[in-house]
Protein backbone atom coordinates (compact mmCIF):
# COMPACT_ATOMS: atom_id res chain seq x y z
CA UNK A 1 0.00 0.00 0.00
CA UNK A 2 2.02 3.13 -1.45
CA UNK A 3 0.39 6.15 0.21
CA UNK A 4 1.54 9.76 -1.36
CA UNK A 5 0.26 12.65 0.57
CA UNK A 6 1.26 16.13 0.03
CA UNK A 7 -0.38 20.07 -0.06
CA UNK A 8 -2.43 20.44 -2.75
CA UNK A 9 -0.27 21.76 -5.55
CA UNK A 10 2.84 20.11 -4.62
CA UNK A 11 2.32 17.74 -7.85
CA UNK A 12 1.72 14.52 -6.31
CA UNK A 13 -1.38 13.66 -8.84
CA UNK A 14 1.03 14.18 -12.11
CA UNK A 15 3.48 12.11 -9.87
CA UNK A 16 0.90 9.33 -9.18
CA UNK A 17 -0.11 9.27 -13.30
CA UNK A 18 3.17 9.08 -14.27
CA UNK A 19 3.53 5.66 -11.98
CA UNK A 20 0.30 4.16 -12.75
CA UNK A 21 1.47 4.24 -16.24
CA UNK A 22 4.80 3.01 -15.97
CA UNK A 23 3.95 0.05 -13.40
CA UNK A 24 1.32 -2.50 -14.66
CA UNK A 25 1.52 -3.85 -11.27
CA UNK A 26 0.30 -0.85 -9.46
CA UNK A 27 -3.44 -0.12 -9.29
CA UNK A 28 -4.96 3.49 -7.82
CA UNK A 29 -7.55 3.20 -4.85
CA UNK A 30 -10.45 5.26 -6.22
CA UNK A 31 -11.86 7.33 -3.37
CA UNK A 32 -15.72 8.13 -2.88
CA UNK A 33 -15.84 12.22 -1.83
CA UNK A 34 -19.08 14.29 -0.78
CA UNK A 35 -16.70 17.21 -2.90
CA UNK A 36 -18.43 19.00 -5.89
CA UNK A 37 -16.80 17.39 -8.80
CA UNK A 38 -14.92 19.69 -10.85
CA UNK A 39 -15.57 20.17 -14.70
CA UNK A 40 -12.43 17.89 -15.79
CA UNK A 41 -13.12 14.94 -13.58
CA UNK A 42 -15.04 12.00 -14.03
CA UNK A 43 -17.09 9.74 -12.03
CA UNK A 44 -15.68 6.58 -10.88
CA UNK A 45 -12.31 7.39 -12.75
CA UNK A 46 -11.32 10.36 -10.33
CA UNK A 47 -13.38 9.88 -7.46
CA UNK A 48 -17.20 8.19 -6.93
CA UNK A 49 -18.66 11.04 -6.43
CA UNK A 50 -21.21 11.26 -3.82
CA UNK A 51 -23.83 12.76 -1.24
CA UNK A 52 -23.18 13.52 2.29
CA UNK A 53 -26.40 10.82 3.13
CA UNK A 54 -24.34 8.16 1.41
CA UNK A 55 -21.08 9.03 2.56
CA UNK A 56 -22.67 8.78 5.86
CA UNK A 57 -23.94 4.93 5.36
CA UNK A 58 -20.84 3.59 4.02
CA UNK A 59 -19.34 4.68 6.97
CA UNK A 60 -21.69 3.03 9.17
CA UNK A 61 -21.68 0.05 6.89
CA UNK A 62 -17.87 -0.20 7.59
CA UNK A 63 -17.10 0.23 4.23
CA UNK A 64 -14.17 2.23 4.09
CA UNK A 65 -10.36 1.36 5.24
CA UNK A 66 -10.10 5.10 6.49
CA UNK A 67 -12.35 8.29 6.16
CA UNK A 68 -11.54 11.83 6.85
CA UNK A 69 -12.71 15.37 6.55
CA UNK A 70 -10.49 17.46 4.10
CA UNK A 71 -11.08 20.99 3.37
CA UNK A 72 -14.68 20.94 4.97
CA UNK A 73 -15.69 17.47 2.33
CA UNK A 74 -15.76 13.99 3.35
CA UNK A 75 -13.33 11.91 1.37
CA UNK A 76 -12.52 8.02 2.27
CA UNK A 77 -11.17 5.05 0.69
CA UNK A 78 -13.30 1.56 0.16
CA UNK A 79 -12.64 -1.55 1.32
CA UNK A 80 -13.40 -3.89 -0.96
CA UNK A 81 -11.22 -3.14 -4.09
CA UNK A 82 -8.26 -2.55 -2.13
CA UNK A 83 -8.68 -6.23 -0.38
CA UNK A 84 -9.44 -7.60 -3.33
CA UNK A 85 -6.45 -6.10 -5.11
CA UNK A 86 -4.14 -7.37 -2.20
CA UNK A 87 -5.37 -10.51 -2.28
CA UNK A 88 -4.37 -10.77 -6.19
CA UNK A 89 -0.73 -9.81 -4.90
CA UNK A 90 -1.24 -6.34 -6.74
CA UNK A 91 0.02 -3.31 -4.93
CA UNK A 92 -2.04 0.02 -4.51
CA UNK A 93 -1.26 3.41 -4.54
CA UNK A 94 -3.53 5.78 -2.32
CA UNK A 95 -3.68 9.78 -2.59
CA UNK A 96 -4.71 10.12 0.48
CA UNK A 97 -4.10 13.03 3.17
CA UNK A 98 -2.35 12.53 6.42
CA UNK A 99 -5.55 11.79 8.39
CA UNK A 100 -6.03 8.58 6.15
CA UNK A 101 -2.45 7.85 6.32
CA UNK A 102 -2.03 7.98 10.16
CA UNK A 103 -5.28 5.76 10.28
CA UNK A 104 -4.04 3.05 8.21
CA UNK A 105 -0.86 3.21 9.87
CA UNK A 106 -2.69 2.42 13.33
CA UNK A 107 -4.63 -0.45 12.18
CA UNK A 108 -2.34 -3.14 13.55
CA UNK A 109 -3.63 -5.74 10.84
CA UNK A 110 -2.38 -2.68 7.60
CA UNK A 111 0.40 -1.31 9.04
CA UNK A 112 3.19 -3.19 7.82
CA UNK A 113 1.68 -3.59 3.87
CA UNK A 114 2.47 1.00 4.07
CA UNK A 115 4.82 2.43 2.33
CA UNK A 116 4.13 5.95 3.35
CA UNK A 117 6.24 8.76 0.35
CA UNK A 118 5.23 12.69 1.59
CA UNK A 119 5.77 14.97 -1.45
CA UNK A 120 6.86 18.55 -1.07
CA UNK A 121 6.57 21.77 -3.01
CA UNK A 122 10.23 23.20 -3.76
CA UNK A 123 9.20 26.60 -2.39
CA UNK A 124 6.34 28.46 -1.45
CA UNK A 125 6.04 30.69 -5.20
CA UNK A 126 6.28 27.86 -7.03
CA UNK A 127 3.23 26.38 -4.87
CA UNK A 128 0.85 29.10 -5.04
CA UNK A 129 2.03 29.20 -9.25
CA UNK A 130 1.03 25.28 -9.52
CA UNK A 131 -2.60 26.22 -7.64
CA UNK A 132 -2.93 28.90 -9.88
CA UNK A 133 -2.02 27.46 -12.97
CA UNK A 134 -4.80 24.69 -12.39
CA UNK A 135 -7.53 27.41 -12.97
CA UNK A 136 -10.49 25.06 -11.83
CA UNK A 137 -11.19 26.66 -8.95
CA UNK A 138 -12.35 29.64 -7.91
CA UNK A 139 -10.18 32.31 -5.61
CA UNK A 140 -11.52 31.38 -2.28
CA UNK A 141 -10.88 27.83 -2.45
CA UNK A 142 -7.08 28.60 -3.63
CA UNK A 143 -6.78 31.23 -0.85
CA UNK A 144 -8.17 28.61 1.35
CA UNK A 145 -5.67 26.04 0.18
CA UNK A 146 -2.59 27.85 0.19
CA UNK A 147 -3.79 28.77 3.94
CA UNK A 148 -4.23 24.48 4.94
CA UNK A 149 -1.08 23.48 2.95
CA UNK A 150 1.37 25.20 6.03
CA UNK A 151 -0.75 22.75 7.97
CA UNK A 152 -0.82 20.00 6.09
CA UNK A 153 3.00 20.02 5.56
CA UNK A 154 3.17 19.83 9.51
CA UNK A 155 2.88 16.34 9.20
CA UNK A 156 5.78 15.44 7.19
CA UNK A 157 7.48 14.28 9.80
CA UNK A 158 5.05 10.69 10.15
CA UNK A 159 5.98 9.71 6.38
CA UNK A 160 8.94 7.39 5.92
CA UNK A 161 10.22 9.02 2.58
CA UNK A 162 10.05 12.35 1.19
CA UNK A 163 10.12 13.67 -1.80
CA UNK A 164 10.75 16.97 -2.99
CA UNK A 165 9.38 17.75 -6.28
CA UNK A 166 11.55 20.19 -8.50
CA UNK A 167 11.44 18.10 -11.43
CA UNK A 168 8.59 16.04 -12.47
CA UNK A 169 10.96 12.99 -14.09
CA UNK A 170 13.12 12.88 -11.05
CA UNK A 171 10.35 13.00 -8.44
CA UNK A 172 8.95 9.85 -10.33
CA UNK A 173 11.90 7.76 -10.73
CA UNK A 174 12.89 8.25 -6.81
CA UNK A 175 9.32 7.51 -5.95
CA UNK A 176 9.94 3.88 -8.06
CA UNK A 177 13.06 3.65 -6.61
CA UNK A 178 11.09 3.28 -3.57
CA UNK A 179 8.53 1.02 -4.38
CA UNK A 180 11.36 -1.48 -6.45
CA UNK A 181 13.03 -1.19 -3.05
CA UNK A 182 10.00 -1.92 -0.94
CA UNK A 183 9.29 -4.50 -3.07
CA UNK A 184 12.84 -6.04 -2.89
CA UNK A 185 12.08 -6.54 0.85
CA UNK A 186 12.41 -10.39 2.12
CA UNK A 187 9.23 -10.16 4.38
CA UNK A 188 7.22 -8.80 0.98
CA UNK A 189 8.12 -11.38 -1.03
CA UNK A 190 5.89 -14.36 -0.99
CA UNK A 191 6.74 -17.80 -0.95
CA UNK A 192 10.56 -17.17 -0.82
CA UNK A 193 11.44 -19.93 1.98
CA UNK A 194 9.95 -22.67 -0.81
CA UNK A 195 11.95 -20.93 -3.47
CA UNK A 196 15.29 -20.95 -1.35
CA UNK A 197 14.25 -24.13 -0.63
CA UNK A 198 14.21 -25.41 -4.19
CA UNK A 199 17.33 -24.02 -5.11
CA UNK A 200 19.15 -25.63 -2.26
CA UNK A 201 17.91 -29.10 -3.37
CA UNK A 202 19.16 -28.35 -6.90
CA UNK A 203 22.81 -27.85 -5.05
P1 LIG B 1 -8.84 17.11 -3.94
O1 LIG B 1 -10.22 17.54 -3.50
O2 LIG B 1 -7.97 18.26 -4.32
O3 LIG B 1 -8.90 16.04 -5.00
O4 LIG B 1 -8.16 16.40 -2.67
C1 LIG B 1 -8.02 17.10 -1.48
C2 LIG B 1 -7.22 16.27 -0.51
O5 LIG B 1 -7.97 15.12 -0.10
C3 LIG B 1 -5.90 15.74 -1.07
O6 LIG B 1 -4.87 15.99 -0.12
C4 LIG B 1 -6.13 14.25 -1.20
O7 LIG B 1 -4.94 13.52 -1.01
C5 LIG B 1 -7.11 14.00 -0.08
N1 LIG B 1 -7.88 12.77 -0.29
C6 LIG B 1 -8.38 12.30 -1.46
N2 LIG B 1 -9.01 11.14 -1.27
C7 LIG B 1 -8.88 10.83 0.05
C8 LIG B 1 -9.31 9.73 0.85
O8 LIG B 1 -9.94 8.77 0.41
N3 LIG B 1 -9.00 9.79 2.17
C9 LIG B 1 -8.30 10.82 2.73
N4 LIG B 1 -8.03 10.76 4.03
N5 LIG B 1 -7.88 11.87 1.99
C10 LIG B 1 -8.17 11.89 0.68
Amino acid sequence: MLVLSSPSGAGKTTISRELLKCDSALSLSISATTRPKRPAETDGDDYIFVGEDEFEKMVQAGEFLEHANVFGHFYGTPRAPVEEALAAGRDILFDIDWQGTQQIADDRALRSDLVSVFVLPPSTGELEARLRSRAQDPEEIVQNRMAKASDEMSHYDSYEYIIVNEDLELSVSRVQSIIFAERAKRVRQVGLHEFVSTLRRED
